[in-house]
C-alpha cells in the first residue's frame, strides 16, 4: 500500500520509536500516548483492519497478541494491568486503515 502510513513505518520509511519486530510484525510507540505505555502493534502486511481479515491472517494474528503479553513483560505492566485493544470503523474512532493492536497500560485505565 503506496501511501499507508503504518506500511511506511513498518518498512521504515517512516521514522517511529520501534518496540518490537520480526518477519510478520512491527510494534513502535504511539506518537500521541493516552497511557504511561501505549505501544502499537501491525502485522507487516498491510491489512486494513478486522473487516479485511482472511484466513491466512490467523498466525500473524496470533503473533500479535504473543508480543502484546511479551511487550506487557518487558514494560513492565504484566501483573498492574493492560488493555489491548483494536478500533473498528467510524464509530470506534479508527483512523488509520492499517490494521493495529493498541497496548495501553501504566495507570489505571478507564473503563470501557
Ligand atoms: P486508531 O484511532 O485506532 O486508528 O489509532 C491510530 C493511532 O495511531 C493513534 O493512537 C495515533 O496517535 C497513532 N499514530 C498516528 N500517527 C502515528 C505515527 N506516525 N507514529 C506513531 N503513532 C501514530
Ligand atoms: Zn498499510
Amino acid at each position: 500500500m503506496k501511501d499507508c502510513l503504518f506500511c511506511k513505518i513498518a518498512n521504515g520509511e517512516v521514522k517511529s520509536e520501534i518496540v518490537y519486530e520480526d518477519e510478520m510484525v512491527t510494534a513502535f510507540n504511539d506518537i500521541n500516548p493516552k497511557a504511561p505505555v501505549h505501544i502499537l502493534i501491525i502485522p507487516k502486511k498491510h491489512i486494513a483492519g478486522v473487516n479485511s481479515l482472511e484466513e491466512k491472517n490467523r498466525e500473524t494474528i496470533g503473533q500479535i497478541m504473543l508480543v502484546a503479553k511479551r511487550l506487557a513483560a518487558e514494560k513492565s505492566v504484566s501483573e498492574s494491568g493492560y488493555r489491548v485493544l483494536v478500533n473498528s470503523g467510524p464509530d470506534s474512532g479508527q483512523v488509520v486503515e492499517h490494521l493495529h493492536f493498541h497496548l495501553l497500560g501504566g495507570e489505571p485505565l478507564k473503563p470501557i
